[in-house]
């Protein structure tokens, strides 16, 4: 048997290393067209800021692929022949498969700005994204980043490291106020403003100019402002990436879609991590599916994506939602079902938020039917096993706030959370 795997992330690396375990004679291969080896997507900026080498972003030594006999291929698939069960590469190669996984990851959007292809103008995405931005950076003046999301706060750190002026541009009248509640958007702002960063919000890119060289030389944005650039940072967002299965035959949508079991309704192929639009049973042929674009789900996916490849049965189930980032020294918590805006207003949910916008700090508990669902933290890390095992027991919002100092997780500190946040707290929720 021949498993073929596209894509060397999260998501193809797990079905990989969880398909050996299970069948130990078995082919596998994988395909990627980035890199050689499998490295942390998330640690790039680390890199670029000097606080990790690139080896140290790479969860396996170079023996683990020979000794798991895992062939890696390096190419880009521009063609998967479902009917002839060949997946073609870019330099001409065809590789033959009789089960096909594909996990292509993303790509950041771009929406046709004009001057988008000139130097310096660029995503942050791969390992050739950071090469770029590395020589971008060697000679820049000044960058605008765009984009209101985390990938763009994350670049305009990066950038202001080097000790460029960034500008950060966002559409959204608080940043990222599209994904987290006015209070923690409103915190965010000013953790960034505070940081150094020329924050305008409730604006976009309009267009770049160039130099004589081909180079970025201005982003001008949609009030008409102009900002002198040699980098502009593309990060309004990612879409799958879709490139290796147009004219396959495969379904899609905004990603391949696929069933519960991650099988696309083809034959012996599957799709998992980002490029995977997951389709709820019963749902009809063209309603929207659900696109997950988190490291830990790409690898629970393809954790699930490998034992359906090997003849199981088991329908992927991501659990209780998490996520969590640091940027600007300010460490972001979030678990369970935090929705951003109550529009309409829904009487069975409860919130109690407690800030303390001078010391950057918030916590925001929610409750459905008096169980608590989910959780927000800015500032204060939270244990991520003990809010998750409350929510899905359904605990009681009453019982939650006579427990806050279980979560909190802060080492350094105390360990506990500020009596007058528990208090707080613990009122509104009474
Ligand atoms: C800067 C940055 C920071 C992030 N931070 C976080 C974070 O803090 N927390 C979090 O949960 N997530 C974060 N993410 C998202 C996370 O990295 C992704 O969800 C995850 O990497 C997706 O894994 P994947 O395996 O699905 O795809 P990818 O990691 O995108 O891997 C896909 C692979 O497929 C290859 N490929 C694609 N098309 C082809 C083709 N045609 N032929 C051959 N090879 C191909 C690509 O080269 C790539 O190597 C971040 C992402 C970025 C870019």
């Amino acid at each position: 048997m021949q498993v073929v795997i596209i894509g060397n992330g999260i998501a193809g690396v797990t079905t990989a290393l969880s398909l050996r375990k299970r069948r130990r004679d078995w082919g596998i291969t994988l395909i990627s067209g980035e890199s050689d080896v499998f490295f942390s997507r998330t640690a790039l900026m680390y890199v670029f800021m000097g606080q990790m080498r690139l080896k140290d972003t790479q969860p396996y030594e170079p023996h683990v692929w020979r000794e798991k006999r895992i062939e890696r291929v390096r190419g880009w698939v521009t063609h998967i022949d479902v009917g002839e069960r060949r997946v073609r590469l870019d330099d001409g190669r065809a590789i033959a498969w009789d089960r096909l996984v594909v996990a292509t990851g993303s790509t950041p959007n771009r929406f046709g700005w004009p001057g988008e292809t000139l130097g310096g103008v660029q995503g942050l995405y791969t390992l050739q994204d950071l090469e770029t931005l590395e020589r971008a950076a060697a000679d820049a003046r000044r960058a605008v980043v765009v984009g209101g999301g985390l990938i763009g706060v994350e670049l305009a750190e990066m950038l202001h490291g080097r000790r460029l002026p960034v500008t950060l541009l966002a559409r959204e009248s608080a940043y990222w106020n599209n994904a987290l509640p006015a209070e923690e958007a409103a915190l965010v702002t000013s953790v960034v403003r505070a940081a150094g960063i020329d924050l305008r919000l409730s604006t976009g890119l309009a267009f770049i100019e160039g130099d004589a060289r081909g180079r970025a030389a201005t982003a001008v944005d949609t009030t008409g402002a102009r900002h002198d650039a040699q980098i502009v940072g593309l990060t309004a967002g990612v879409r799958p990436n879709l490139s290796a299965v147009v004219g396959s035959g495969l379904a899609t949508g905004r990603g391949i879609r696929v069933d519960r079991t991650l099988h696309t309704g083809v034959d012996d192929v599957w799709a998992c991590g980002d490029c995977a639009e997951i389709v709820e049973p019963g749902a009809p042929p063209d309603a929207p599916g659900r696109v997950e674009q988190l490291w830990y789900t790409g690898r629970m996916q393809g954790e699930v994506c490998a034992a359906n490849v090997a003849g199981e049965q088991v329908a992927y189930d991501r659990g209780i939602w998490f996520n969590s980032a640091r940027f600007f020294d300010l460490d972001w918590h979030t678990y369970g079902h935090v929705p951003a805006a109550l529009d309409p207003p829904d009487a069975a949910l409860r919130q109690a938020v407690w800030v303390d916008a001078p010391r950057r700090r918030l916590v925001r508990i929610v409750a459905r039917d008096g169980a608590v669902v989910g959780v927000n933290s800015l500032g204060l890390r939270q244990r991520q096993a003990v809010w998750t095992r409350w929510i899905a027991e359904g605990r009681s919002a009453r019982d939650v706030a006579a427990r806050l100092d279980d979560a909190v997780f802060e080492p350094e500190f105390t360990g506990r959370l500020d009596p007058r946040a528990a208090a707080a707290l613990k009122e509104q929720l009474a």
